[in-house]
Parts: structure tokens; sequence; C-alpha cells
């Protein structure tokens, strides 16, 4: 098996709101033992905070230090399973058998515009943060529309000091959901080559949350690197609009969990039986085309699972990895071109980051 580092996984969530012990087999996307079976080394588990927490002074910073006692909880239950990295020597220090966990929060407004908070999260291992989720900060846009009075074209001067002391603080600033003035703006002053860890290629799919063929060019000029989503509405648009189509449903609507987390999973499960299988063969578009235009020490990959109700046909959940593995080589693609999509890419642009690192 091709070893994978997965750059983007919602999984904690699944730990906070459902009680799941993601150290076994659970009803979701990603946990140990299908890690296990996916030959998964390393991942990144963030903490995901939805833009609605903004509305209320402090809630943002409670979710986000709520999902991180999850991932400490998961630390401490299966400390042979599972390990924390967040320094350079973490991964060549990896016990065989162990999984690599790199913790990361989605969304730059658990920090409350304070600097001091970004630096607590550091102190409690988080390595890798996106700029913005799907919300727009009163320090950078994100990639929606609807930007209010108040939203920067991109980075403002607190943005940029943001992006300046995740790299003293040796985070790696994740462009996923960041606006296009907010990417170049971030490639500008970042002080290690950033990841988009959970985008596709505007080129195929035309969606807000892909990145442009000039955007991937100025990412491999600063040496960053783009994780493949398997996402599906950002890989193909007939895809997204009969998708579309059936969120529109009463059958939809009616699917409900007892909160966001179990709803999330629950529609996931029904569009999955729903609809036809989603081609796996759209996920291998865009790593072909990302790495047509960005190069093969460029592109990862950064499932998204847990975080997206359909996934492609053979990548259901973590097993399914060495399935996307197979259909690359089938695309002509080497054994070391996989490995460094897979696994060394991402390995080496976090190791980057924490290198970075003021001590
Ligand atoms: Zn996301």
């Amino acid at each position: 098996m091709i070893p994978i580092f997965d750059a983007h996984c919602d999984a904690l969530q699944r730990a906070l709101d459902l009680g799941h012990d993601l150290g076994g087999e659970t009803h979701g996307h990603f946990d140990l033992a299908k890690a296990a079976r996916g030959g998964v080394r390393g991942i990144c588990l963030t903490a995901w905070v939805d833009g609605t927490y903004a509305d209320e002074v402090g809630a943002s910073k409670r979710r986000t230090n709520a999902l991180l006692d999850a991932a400490d909880d998961l630390f401490a239950a299966h400390p042979g399973k599972l390990r924390r990295v967040d320094d350079p020597a973490g991964f060549d220090a990896l016990p065989a058998g162990l999984i690599g966990c790199v913790l990361a929060i989605e969304g730059g407004h658990a920090i409350e515009d304070d600097l001091g908070q970004l630096e607590h999260y550091a102190g409690r291992g988080v390595r890798v943060m996106t700029l913005t989720w799907n919300n727009h900060l009163s320090w950078a846009r994100s990639c929606r529309d609807g930007a209010g009075a108040g939203v920067p074209e991109g980075l403002s001067g607190l943005g940029r000091d943001v992006v300046k002391r995740m790299g003293e603080l040796g985070m790696l600033v994740d462009l996923s959901h960041a606006g296009e003035r907010t990417f170049y703006d971030a490639l500008e002053c970042a002080a290690s080559p950033p990841i988009v860890s959970h985008s596709g290629c505007s080129a195929l799919a035309d969606h807000p949350r892909n990145v442009t063929d000039d955007q991937l060019r100025a990412l491999k000029e600063k040496g960053g690197v783009i994780g493949i989503p398997f996402a599906t509405a950002f890989l193909d648009e007939d895809e997204r609009a009969a998708e579309r189509a059936y969120r529109d449903t009463d059958e939809y609507r009616a699917v409900k969990g007892g909160d966001p987390t179990e709803s999330l999973l629950l529609q996931g499960d029904a569009i999955q039986t729903a609809l036809a299988p989603f081609p796996l063969e759209h996920v291998v578009r865009h790593v072909m085309h990302a790495l047509e235009v960005c190069g093969p020490e460029h592109v990862a990959i950064g499932s998204d699972f847990d975080g997206i109700d359909r996934r492609p046909a053979g990548l259901e959940d973590a097993s399914g990895y060495q399935v996307l593995m197979e259909a690359l080589r089938g695309r002509g693609l080497d054994g070391a071109t996989c490995e460094r999509i897979a696994f060394s890419n991402a390995q080496r642009i976090l190791s980057e980051a924490f290198g970075a690192r003021i001590r």
C-alpha cells in the first residue's frame, strides 16, 4: 500500500458532538479502523468552526477548544494508534504502525481577532489554520459572495499580522476557502509555502471554492501544495446540479439528526443511496490537471471526509484511498509520483511550516 497523508478531515466533530470513538470502527467517513485499511500514515484532523459561531462573542473560541479537547481525548485513548505531530522531526520519529496527526483549525474566526488566541491554539498543538471558512472576517475575505461593509478586499493589516504570526508559531497557512485577493496577499506575506488543503481546479469545474490555473501557478512558484478534495460539488458541474436538485426534495429535507453533525452524516447516507455513484474519474481528472499545471511536487489529497455528504464511488470513506492510487497508476503515473501525491508533498509542506517556527 502507498502511505497516505490526508490534508483535511473534519472527523473531530463526530467525536465531540456524537461521542464517536474515532479509535475504532464508527458510523462515518474517517476513523482509525478505516484509516488502517486505507493505508493512512498521516492525517490533518481539523477543528471546523461553523461560521454561525462568529455571531456570538466567545462562541468560536469555546467551540474550537472543545474540538481540540476531543482530539486530546482521542490521543490519550489510543496512544498505540495515533500520535500528535507538531514539530519538524515528528514524522521521522513516528514508530511504524502509528498514524501521525496534525491538528488544524478551519475558520480564522476561531481566534476572534486576537493574536493571543492564535498563540493559545499553537500552544495546544495546532499547526494548520485556514484563514477563513465560507464566512468573511474583518481581516480576511472568503471565496464567497456577499462580503458586507468592513470586509477588506483581501487581507487587512491584522490579516497580514495573523499570517506573519502563524509563521513565527510554526503554523501552516491554509488558503482553502480564501477569496482570490486574500490568497495572493497571503502568498506574499507567508513565512513558509502555504497549502490549499481541499479545493479543486476551476478550469474543470467553476466553483468559488476552486482555484484558477493562475492561482495554481502562483502557489507552485511559492513552493505550495494543493490538496484535491473528494467533495463532489467542487469536482463536476453536472453532478453538482443533480445534487442540488436532490437536496431540494422533501426526502432529503426530512433527513434530520439530533444536531447538525448527525444531520450531515445521515444526509450523506441518504444522498449516497439516492443518486447514481459519483465517478471516481472526476477526482482523477482534478489530480491530473493540478499535476499538469503545478507539477508532481505540489499536489496532495485533502478529502474533507466527515465534512461532506456525497462521496465518490470507491472513496466513500477512509478505507478507499488506495482505490484512488490504483486509478492514478492506471493513468500512467509512476510509483514515485503517486507517493508524492499520497504522502510526501503534504509532509514536506507541513515540515517546512514547523521548521519556520521561532523557538
Ligand atoms: Zn472546508
